[in-house]
């Protein structure tokens, strides 16, 4: 009996030392502290059950799909929202700043103040680095939107690593789910019909990615926007992100998730496109540890 004891102490050091181990090894800037919390978690977990406790694995399983602070919404969606036809739940707000194309501040009736990030969309950098077309993005986005009434629909996963509310944006409710409400009503749509933004599918969030990408094909087609700019130094790479599923980084070697908190901060002249994950590793690329791509 004191033998088993004597070695299930051992197990859960050497399993609190792998844990530190990783925490170490695992970036955290200030804005990443609860995923990098999570991932630690998650490596705890694995080295548990690796090591063959019988430690049960739910109970510190990390909630990495739905970030903490993704409460305070349900709460909004289970007292304020507004039923459209086809029971597309909305949520009514208004817009009160434009931070860049495809990300605004919103006030919901609740008065609460939410970030809202535009699912399913990208538009070029205009705040820390400036992209060809962000500029103008960005003004557009602040001409349409800036202290008006929008309806907000969210996904699957209502938050992302910022804590950014993930949303289709709607200008007016729309009474069904078609094409021509699409195209006419949701402001996400109209950023890629007007060549404001490229599309950027990130799972689960993918409800009318479909229609995403034929609104940006025809776009692509008539040149509208970005697409119709001169082709500079900096627009193959931006293009070639249309397709890419993983943005590898030339320095560190890692490569990430589209949604990734490193990606961002990836310099543009580091950023290598993959189309899948395979194409990655061989070009000799590691997944990242926080995405886990
Ligand atoms: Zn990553």
């Amino acid at each position: 009996m004191k033998k088993l004891i004597a070695v299930s102490v051992m197990l859960i050091l050497i399993a609190g030392l792998l844990a530190a181990c990783g925490n170490e090894a695992a970036p955290t800037p200030p804005a990443a502290g609860k995923t990098a919390e999570a991932a630690s978690n998650a490596q705890h977990v694995e080295a548990v059950s690796s090591s063959g406790s019988k430690q049960p694995k739910q109970e510190q399983q990390p909630t990495v799909e739905k970030p903490a602070a993704g409460d305070k919404i349900e709460q909004v969606t289970s007292t304020e929202n507004e039923k459209a036809e086809e029971g597309i739940e909305l949520i009514k707000a208004k817009v009160t700043k434009a931070v860049d194309g495809d990300t605004v501040y919103v006030k919901l009736e609740s008065d609460k103040e939410e970030k809202v990030r535009f699912i399913g969309v990208d538009t070029p950098e205009s705040t820390t680095k400036v992209e060809p077309y962000g500029k103008e993005a960005t003004a557009y986005t602040k001409s349409k939107l800036l202290n008006k009434d929008v309806w907000l629909e969210l996904d699957v996963q209502e938050r992302d690593k910022y804590g950014r509310l993930l949303a289709y944006v709607w200008l007016s409710p729309p009474t069904k789910e078609s094409d021509e409400e699409i195209r006419t009503k949701m402001f996400n749509a109209v950023l890629l019909l007007e060549g404001y933004a490229q599309v950027m599918t990130v799972p689960p969030n993918v409800k009318y990615a479909e229609y995403f990408r034929k609104y940006q094909q025809e776009a692509m087609e008539k040149s509208a926007g970005l697409w119709g700019l001169e082709v500079k130094e900096e627009k193959p790479a931006f293009s070639q992100a249309v397709s890419a599923s993983y943005i590898g980084n030339k320095n560190s070697k890692k490569f990430h998730l589209p949604d990734c908190q490193w990606t961002e901060k990836i310099a543009p002249g580091n950023r290598v496109y993959f189309k899948s994950r395979d194409e990655a590793i061989k070009a000799g690329y590691e997944p990242c540890k926080v995405c886990k791509p």
